[in-house]
């Protein structure tokens, strides 16, 4: 039988295949591309190309593709066979260097949110040779950027790459501060747990408003739903177990590490974290993951559900990012170090963090603000709206020791002079979690608690990276000006420190994130507590959102014009598409249901007429007349407000203008949706089980 690290990483192109296939020069020339971002010349990505058509020809592959992630949110791929006939009548399998290193996709109906002129509708994908090919469904896949022919930006991942580079650069120059000069290079990692739903095929087929919008528009609260909190870690079904475990073989071949698994707190909610890696490796291997899921899923007759929230009254799904900074000798910068030099050094990476997320807490939001996570932030189950940071009570004394130039008395205090403060020895505690902050320092990460099941995690991602890189290199302007002006170096270092700590305290906060009060002390400190996700993507025009993303080279003010039009684009889709099935649903399968259900009682009452009378027939028949009454009231409510929404959608698609346009349908259209829902599921508990068109609550959530 065939072990796990016997098939580990059997589809990919990795570091093991391209030493074994690729003649030695290359290996190096391709490894310096790699690792250095060196330019790869066209005998290099030939003699590359021609090994991974081969190597993919011998896994059964038959066709490759650039794999991309568009601003859609999904992965594009576009397949083309290795076939070129020959004069006799056969074929040969040919792949090229530059087919390797360039595609030229018809993507002229991907959004470009004005970018792409539609004379130069075309745009073209570029490899990504940090991000190792892969086989899926018999095709080799490259990871690869999307850009215009200027050279915007029209995808995801080229943001990240971008933003990697930046803070890459900025955290190298800090490094050298403290004579680090054998570090060559700081990547980002992330490892991010995803959550997810699964659910009986069979119900899906029969709920429209799950199959089109991924989450249900009605759907009455269950006898029993999380209340026991039965269902987090419990004993994992046995169908869903053969689920995990053939997910778990299908990523290991993938190369993808997937690794802890386990039930979730809501009923049919599970999650997968695999271990952490590079932040583009761990996305590219995230949207992997989801497609994988959804494929799995199908064999084994489940659905996966990866919306935010898919069930109202049980929790929603979020992804967890685990972000961290480490060089390529393998110190993570975010560790508290062994002596104070180490330490003082961690606190600056950590500050700089805190500063920077404190600086662009909007720009952090925007970041995970879609119209399915906007279901679930702020609800009690999941971080608020609000983006504040957690630290730990320990962390959080010690940045007060050094704030106020006072000594730490920590338990473990080592007491050494440098400069002026102290800086203890400390460990991390590791009980020390809050799980209400949406940004949570866990020790030798942050945990950013906000992103969405469905989300890229590029998005949150690459902000992370930009702003830290921002800072850093205001960190090393503050550092140099204080050393010119004589200020010994390591002294400089901890006043920086200490300023930047004083300037960005407001943003940190250690208690329950989740609660009323927070939500006002989180106004009054002048946090950013703006709750419409249309209003959150303003910030991408931002002046200050434009000079952060100049100053980094990450993003041109352009591609983040065109990102906001887009945001609200997919905005405003979103919820069009929700009010219209809602609209559907009601009119045509729930009301007829209700109507003849309140038949069938009007029918029962009249022919009661005939057997009782005066006071005895009120005593039999007034509750069946209070629930006619009820059913009469609803129909006729939710019949109306669901007529009223459609007429404001269709006025509201005839707006002028990406942002009025998803700004109106938060305004008016959500309101409607909630309201119509509360008479639709009222309905739901009157009108007899056996007629109710759709699967309820209790059949969905709880799979055999
Ligand atoms: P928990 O539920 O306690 O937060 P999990 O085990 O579910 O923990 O997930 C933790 C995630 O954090 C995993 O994906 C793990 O690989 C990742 N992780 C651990 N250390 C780091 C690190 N230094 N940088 C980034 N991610 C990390
Ligand atoms: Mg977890």
């Amino acid at each position: 039988m065939k072990t796990v690290s016997d098939y580990f990483g059997e589809l990919v192109f990795d570091d093991r295949v391209m030493r074994q296939m690729l003649p030695a020069d290359v290996y190096a020339s391709l490894k310096k591309t790699i690792d250095e971002g060196v330019d790869l010349n066209e005998n290099v990505a030939n003699s590359v190309a021609t090994a991974m058509k081969d190597w993919a020809i011998s896994k059964g592959a038959t066709h490759f593709t650039h794999w991309f992630q568009p601003l859609t949110g999904i992965t594009a791929e576009k397949h083309d066979s290795f076939i070129s006939p020959t004069p006799n009548g056969g074929v040969l399998m040919e792949f090229s260097g530059k087919e390797l290193i360039k595609g030229e996709p018809d993507a002229s109906s991907f959004p470009s949110g004005g970018l792409r002129a539609t004379f130069e509708a075309r745009g073209y994908t570029a490899w990504d040779p940090t991000s190792y090919a892969f086989i899926k469904d018999k095709t080799l896949c490259i990871p690869t950027a999307f850009c215009s022919y200027s050279g915007d930006a029209l995808d995801k991942k080229t943001p990240l790459l971008r933003s990697m580079e930046a803070l890459n650069k900025q955290a190298l120059r800090i490094l050298r501060l403290f004579g680090n000069n054998d570090v060559k290079c700081v990547r980002t990692s992330v490892g991010p747990e995803q959550e997810y739903f699964l659910i009986d095929k069979q119900m899906l087929e029969k709920r429209e408003d799950l199959k089109l919008c991924g989450r249900t528009l009605f759907g009455a609260k269950p006898p029993k739903g999380q209340e026991l909190d039965d269902h987090y870690f419990g004993v994992i079904k046995p169908r869903v177990a053969a689920f995990m475990a053939e997910l778990n073989t299908e990523l290991w071949k993938l190369g993808i590490l997937a690794k802890t698994e386990h039930n979730e707190v809501a009923p049919a909610q599970h999650e997968l974290a695999p271990i952490y890696s590079t932040t583009n490796v761990a996305t590219d291997h995230n949207q992997l993951t989801m497609e994988i899921m959804k494929k799995v899923a199908d064999r084994h007759g489940l659905v996966c559900l990866l919306h935010e929230k898919p069930f109202a009254g049980v929790n929603g799904s979020g992804k967890h990012n685990n972000w961290s900074m480490a060089t390529d000798t393998g110190v993570n910068l975010l560790t508290p170090g062994e002596t104070p030099y180490e330490n003082a050094q961690f606190l600056l990476f950590l500050c700089a963090v805190i500063k920077a997320v404190d600086d662009y807490q909007d720009l952090l939001r925007l970041s995970v603000a879609t119209a399915g996570n906007d279901h679930r932030l702020g609800a009690n189950e999941a971080p608020p709206a609000v983006v504040s940071m957690f630290v730990g009570d320990e962390l959080a004394a010690i940045l007060s020791a050094i704030e106020n130039d006072e000594p730490y008395a920590g338990t473990e205090k080592t007491t050494m002079k440098l400069g002026v403060s102290v800086l203890p020895k400390f460990f991390r505690d590791t009980t020390d979690r809050n799980r209400t902050s949406p940004f949570a320092f866990t020790g030798n990460r942050f945990e950013l608690r906000a992103v969405g099941s469905s989300a890229n995690c590029s998005s949150a991602v690459s902000v992370l990276n930009t702003i830290v890189a921002y800072q850093l290199k205001r960190y090393k302007e503050g550092v140099d000006r204080r050393v010119s002006s004589g200020t010994p170096m390591m002294k400089a270092l901890l006043d920086e420190t200490r300023e930047t700590y004083r300037a960005c305290q407001k943003v940190c906060f250690e208690g329950n994130g989740y609660s009323d009060e927070w939500k006002a002390e989180a106004a009054r400190r002048g946090l950013d507590c703006e709750t419409s996700v249309p209003l959150a993507y303003d910030v991408l025009n931002d002046p200050r959102t434009v000079e952060l993303y100049r100053d980094t080279g990450v993003m041109t003010e352009s591609e983040l014009r065109a990102r906001s039009e887009i945001s609200w684009e997919i905005y405003s889709k979103k919820v069009e598409i929700e009010a219209r099935v809602l609209a559907d649903l009601t009119a045509n399968h729930i009301l007829p249901v209700a109507t003849r259900y309140q038949s069938v009682l009007l029918d029962n009452v009249s022919k009661m007429k005939d057997i009782f009378e005066g006071e005895e027939f009120d005593e039999v028949a007034s509750g069946e007349i209070r629930i006619i009454k009820d059913i009469a009231c609803h129909i006729s409510k939710a019949r109306s407000l669901a007529a009223d929404m459609e007429a404001d959608v269709d006025e509201i698609c005839g707006i002028e203008g990406e942002r009025a346009k998803a700004i109106a349908f938060h305004d008016r259209v959500l309101p409607y949706l909630e309201r119509v829902r509360e008479h639709v599921d009222a309905l739901e508990m009157i009108v007899d089980d056996q007629m109710w068109p759709l699967p309820k609550y209790r059949e969905l959530l709880f799979i055999r």
